[in-house]
C-alpha cells in the first residue's frame, strides 16, 4: 500500500509511470511521456499466477498494488496452497487450476493472462499450453533453458495470436532506465568497459566440512534438468541484460570460465560460480561474474568522458549509484507493480508490446547464455 500511495503521489506530481525523478546534482531531462491510447473504463487485466513459490508471492504483492492488473486466478500443484491463496485473495473456485486441468483455462473468460513463475525448464511447456488456451503470457526469466525452446514459445504465441512478455522487472525501474540512457545516449561519451556482478552466498560456509543431504528434486536451482544451469541462468542474466542495454548493442563474441566448486555436495550438477566476457562491436568489453557462493551486486561503466556505477545494482535494490558528475538517486518503486502495469496497460489497449520486453528479447539472452557455457566448456572464444 505504501508503494501504491507513493506512486499515486508521484503520478500526481507528473513523476510517475515512464518518468524519472531528477538526481539532485545532475541536469537530467525527464524522460518523454508516451502518448496513450484510451483504456477501457474500470477494466483491469485478469492475471493467473502459474506456480506459487517465492517469486509468485512478490508478484501477488505487485498485483495488489497494480493499477491495471489484478490477481484473478492461480495454477498450483498443491491443494493446500490453492486453499490458502483462494482465501487470502478472495479467488473463485472456477479460477483455480492444477497442472493437470490447466488447459481448461481456455474456456475461462475471466483470465486474460497467465504469468509463468515455474522452474526454468517448465517455462516452455506452460507458455505453449497457455498460448494454445488463447491467453497472453508473461514468462519469468530466463525465458527457457535452450534457444530451441525460446523459438518454440515465440512460434506458439504467434500462431495463437497472443502476446508474450518476459518478466524483466528492471526494464521499468527508474535507475536502470537512467543507466540505459547514460550508456545509449553516450552522456559520458562512448562506453568502453563494463564490470557487472550479481551473486549471493546461498549456503553456510560450515556446510563444507559438514555437508547436508541435498534433495535436488525440491532444490530445483541445483538440478540441471529443472534449472538449465546455475547462477548464470538465475542471476548472471541480469549482468548480460545490463551490459546489453547500456551498450544498446548485441555482443559479437563471448569467453567464459567456470569458477571453483567450493561446496561439492551442493553444486554437483550446476556451476557454483562463473565469470565471462562479452565483446561488443567497436571493441567495448563487459566483464561479468555471478555466483551462488559469495555476495556481489555491483555495476561499473567506464566511458570516454566519465563513468557511472551502481551498488546495489542488479538485485531488488534499493539501488544506489553515482557518476563522475554526481549522484544517481531515484525513488524506490514497487518493481513488480510497475512492470505489470506497463505490460498490462498495453495489452488492455490492444497494443503490441515493445520488443525489449518480448520473447525476442528473452531469446537473445538465452543465446548468449548458451554461448558462455559453450566457451567455459571448450575454453575457446564463441561467436554469438
Ligand atoms: P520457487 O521454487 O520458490 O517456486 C517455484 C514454484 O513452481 C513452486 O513453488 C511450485 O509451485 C512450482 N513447481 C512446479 N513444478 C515444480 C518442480 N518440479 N519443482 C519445484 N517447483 C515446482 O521458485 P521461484 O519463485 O524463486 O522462481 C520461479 C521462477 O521465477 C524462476 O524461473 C526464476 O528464475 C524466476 N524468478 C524471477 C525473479 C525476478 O526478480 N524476476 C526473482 C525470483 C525468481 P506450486 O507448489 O504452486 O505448484
Amino acid at each position: 500500500m505504501q508503494d501504491l500511495s507513493r506512486r499515486i503521489f508521484l503520478e500526481k506530481l507528473g513523476l510517475g509511470a515512464g518518468t524519472a525523478v531528477l538526481a539532485s546534482a545532475l541536469p537530467y531531462p525527464l524522460l518523454a511521456a508516451t502518448p496513450e491510447a484510451p483504456l477501457p473504463a474500470d477494466r483491469k487485466l485478469n492475471v493467473a499466477l502459474c506456480g506459487l513459490g517465492n517469486y509468485a508471492s512478490a508478484l501477488a504483492d505487485g498485483l495488489q498494488a497494480s493499477l491495471y492488473c489484478r490477481l484473478a486466478g492461480v495454477v498450483t500443484g498443491h491443494p493446500e496452497k490453492a486453499r490458502e491463496w483462494k482465501q487470502k485473495y478472495n479467488l473463485p473456485d472456477k479460477n483455480i487450476y492444477n497442472y493437470q486441468n490447466f488447459d481448461t483455462i481456455a474456456a475461462n473468460k475471466d483470465i486474460d493472462l497467465v504469468y509463468v513463475v515455474l522452474p526454468n525448464a517448465l517455462h516452455k511447456e506452460y507458455t505453449v499450453r497457455a498460448a494454445r488456451a488463447g491467453k497472453h503470457i508473461i514468462c519469468e526469466k530466463p525465458m527457457a533453458t535452450s534457444v530451441q525452446d525460446c523459438r518454440e514459445m515465440i512460434a506458439a504465441c504467434q500462431k495463437a495470436g497472443v502476446q508474450l512478455a518476459i518478466g524483466y522487472r528492471l526494464h521499468y525501474e527508474p535507475t536502470h532506465l537512467e543507466i540505459k540512457r547514460l550508456g545509449q545516449q553516450k552522456v559520458f561519451g562512448q562506453v568502453r568497459m563494463i564490470d557487472a556482478g550479481l551473486g549471493y552466498q546461498t549456503y553456510d560456509i560450515k556446510e563444507i566440512t559438514n555437508p547436508p543431504h541435498i534433495n535436488t528434486a525440491t532444490e530445483w536451482r541445483l538440478n540441471k534438468a529443472l534449472s538449465g544451469g546455475g547462477p548464470l541462468m538465475d542471476l548472471g542474466i541480469y549482468c548480460i541484460q545490463a551490459a546489453r542495454y547500456i551498450m544498446g548493442q548485441e555482443p559479437v563474441s563471448v569467453t567464459g570460465q567456470y569458477g571453483p566448486v567450493v561446496n561439492k555436495a551442493r553444486f554437483k550438477e550446476v556451476e557454483e560460480s562463473i565469470t565471462w566476457q562479452m565483446n561488443f562491436p567497436g571493441g567495448a568489453v563487459a566483464n561479468c561474474t555471478t555466483s551462488c557462493g559469495y555476495n556481489i551486486d555491483r555495476l561499473f561503466a567506464s566511458a570516454d568522458e566519465g563513468y557511472f556505477e551502481l551498488s546495489p545494482a542488479l538485485s531488488y535494490g534499493p539501488f544506489k549509484g553515482k557518476t563522475s558528475k554526481g549522484v544517481i538517486d531515484f525513488p524506490v518503486i514497487n518493481q513488480q507493480a510497475k512492470q505489470l502495469d506497463e505490460i498490462g496497460k498495453l495489452i488492455l489497449q490492444n497494443q503490441p508490446l515493445p520488443s525489449h520486453i518480448t520473447g525476442a528479447e528473452g531469446l537473445k539472452d538465452v543465446k548468449i547464455i548458451e554461448a558462455i557455457y559453450q566457451s567455459a566448456q571448450t575454453q575457446k572464444k564463441v561467436m554469438v
